[in-house]
């Protein structure tokens, strides 16, 4: 049977508008944009935001009935690697992590109310968001069922406490998505509820800025407090103690999305390595002649022609409803190596340019690089990936 890998013509169409727009509007201004070091501030966020709506390629994900284009996910692939060749690409278009993943969730969880309240605004682009889940040891991390942040039934609502620490863009959010453990202990596999927390809430503090490598997400990865923190009824996205279930149904799209995102980058920097490969002369022919440099060319292109494809099978799993467990995982920890080894060998080819800031692809290897290790570290994945083999084996 002939296997059909073309895209929609409307999803080729805003594809291409996308390329258009990342490349015309959004990467000079990520040239212009020195060190990054946006912590909450909002300036360029709405700028961008604002020339995405102008183009009419902003929220592409989310459906029509909140001003999105309803893509599936294997209609965003093209788009988000297209919004993705920017660093600040999927800011513009507002599928930049955790927003992207959060509407999703609301998206598929929320009740018509928390729509309206907190889908709708974020969609908009006219608030941000987080996802607070990992917390500092011994808490959850790898292993999301070291959950301890607990919230506890009080008058009216839930009492969340508990401390979080790496949580994106907490600086500067309206609101957090926030797991706590509302039934059984640390190491139990169920038992854990997610809350929306309003960030005017007394009880939820950020603390501190943690500094990482990465620096080109808005409003930082944070430290953060819940202490005698007080929601609402209202508060519980989904239902109680089915969090880590919930959690699926965001991680599983949000690893893929961030494969597409990253596939852009990984074109970025092969683009600007050949560029400089077909120009740069040494021993008396262009660098693009010399074999060693050919092999890296090519281990790029194969790398993320792998990538794209692997992407692309959780893609279609996931718009089949099936939970993409294992597709997912074998594309994520693939693609969050080969972006690395593509960015690496880009940098290579460039010699000591490539190191410096003159040029994107330093600040693209420091962006790349936590990639191996949220949204599960590549150990985790290939755990799990030789579990579910393992156990099909036996049967
Ligand atoms: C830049 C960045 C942004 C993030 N943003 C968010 C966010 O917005 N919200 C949020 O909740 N969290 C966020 N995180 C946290 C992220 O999800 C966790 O870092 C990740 O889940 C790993 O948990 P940990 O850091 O506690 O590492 P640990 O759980 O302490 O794991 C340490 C190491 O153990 C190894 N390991 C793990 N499992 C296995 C295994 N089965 N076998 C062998 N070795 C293994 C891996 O090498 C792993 O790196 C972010 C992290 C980073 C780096």
């Amino acid at each position: 049977m002939p296997i059909d890998l073309s895209h929609d013509p409307a999803v080729s169409e805003l594809a291409k508008r996308t390329a258009e727009f990342v490349r015309g509007v959004v990467v000079p201004e990520e040239k212009a944009y020195g060190g990054v070091t946006a912590r909450g501030g909002d300036e360029m966020r709405v700028r961008l935001q604002q020339a995405a709506r102008d183009a009419g390629v902003f929220v592409p994900h989310v459906s029509p009935e909140y001003g999105g284009h309803g893509l599936d996910m294997r209609g965003r692939a093209p788009v988000f690697e297209e919004a993705g060749y920017s660093l600040f690409g999927p800011l513009a278009l507002n599928i930049a992590a955790p927003d992207e993943g959060n509407m999703h969730m609301l998206e598929a969880i929320a009740t018509a109310e928390q729509k309206e309240r907190y889908l709708r605004p974020l969609a908009t682009g006219e608030v941000r968001s987080c996802f607070a889940m990992t917390e500092p040891a011994p808490g959850a991390g790898s292993d999301p069922s070291s959950l301890r942040t607990r919230a506890e039934k009080a008058p009216g609502g839930w009492r969340i406490d508990g401390r979080k620490w790496f949580i994106t863009g907490a600086d500067g959010a309206a609101y957090a998505i926030c797991m706590a453990r509302t039934s059984g202990e640390p190491g139990d596999r169920g038992g854990a509820t997610m809350f929306l927390v309003d960030a005017d809430n007394p009880g939820m503090k950020i603390v501190r800025h943690v500094e990482t490598l990465d620096e080109s997400l808005y409003g930082g990865h944070c430290e953060m407090v819940f202490d005698g923190c007080v929601v609402s009824e209202e508060a519980v996205l989904g239902e109680v103690d089915k969090g880590f279930d919930y959690a699926q149904v965001r991680l599983g799209p949000a690893r893929t999305t961030h494969c597409m995102r990253w596939l852009g980058i990984a074109r970025h920097a092969q683009d600007i390595a050949v560029a400089r490969a077909a120009d740069r002369r040494l021993f008396g022919s262009r660098l693009a002649e010399l074999g060693m440099i050919q092999a890296m060319i090519a281990d790029n292109e194969i790398d993320i022609a792998a990538s794209r494809a692997l992407t692309l099978q959780a893609c279609w799993e996931l718009d089949q409803g099936r939970s993409g467990a294992q597709s997912t995982a074998v594309a994520k920890t693939f693609t969050a190596e080969a972006v690395w080894r593509v960015v690496d060998r880009s940098l290579q080819i460039c010699g000591s340019l490539g190191v410096s800031g003159d040029i994107l692809l330093s600040r693209f290897l420091r962006e790349v690089r936590p990639f191996r290790i949220y949204d599960g570290p590549s150990e985790t994945h290939r755990w799990a990936i030789a579990r579910r083999v393992v156990r099909r084996h036996l049967g």
